[in-house]
């Protein structure tokens, strides 16, 4: 098993943990704010980008040129926080669900020292005493072993490699 599947297995357990322990958790298909404010453009190990190529190597010509254009259109701006690209705005889904990145997988169950738990709709449910008997994961940890699974980029920049050549349904 690599080491990114092995830390996926890892947080699955974790939010599936959370889940069974809390009702009604607020994570689901169709909460997109997470991805619509995002601090900044997703930055993604080698490892990561590996995974999250295959998935956009999976996806219909069109819907590749448009998330495409805009990669290019966050590449070429400085405005925060940043839509994500590939997000699908009609559905609220994300289209590269099983591809994503690590910090697609822990945004909501994962606690940071000095970030909090990055979901404000979440937070507000903490400060309400809502939440009182969560573990939280440690996400701390999770960025120490990322660390250790190559080098790290902004999708924008490993959008921008792959596709120098053209987009793989062009080729
Ligand atoms: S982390 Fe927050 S915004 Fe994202 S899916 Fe969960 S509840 Fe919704
Ligand atoms: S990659 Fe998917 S889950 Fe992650 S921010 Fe983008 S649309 Fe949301």
């Amino acid at each position: 098993m690599s080491q990114l599947t092995e830390l996926h297995v890892d947080i699955d357990a974790r939010v599936a943990s959370i889940r069974e322990n809390t009702a009604d958790w607020l994570c689901g298909k169709g909460c997109d704010s997470c991805c619509k404010r995002l601090a900044e453009v997703p930055q993604l190990t080698v490892a990561e980008w590996n995974l999250l190529r295959e998935g956009l190597a999976g996806l219909a010509a069109d819907h590749l040129q448009a998330i495409s254009r805009k990669i290019a259109a966050v590449a070429n701006s400085t405005a925060r926080p940043v839509v994500c690209p590939l997000l699908d705005h009609a559905t609220g889904a994300c289209p590269v669900y099983l591809h994503r990145p690590v910090a697609c997988r822990t945004y909501g169950f994962y606690m940071q020292r000095d970030l909090g738990l990055f979901c404000r709709d979440i937070e507000k449910q903490v400060a309400d005493g809502a939440l009182p008997d969560v573990v939280w994961g440690n996400h701390d940890a999770i960025d120490r072993r990322l660390a250790g699974m190559g080098e790290s980029r902004p999708l924008t920049e490993w959008f921008a490699d792959w596709i120098r050549d053209g987009l793989p349904s062009d080729q």
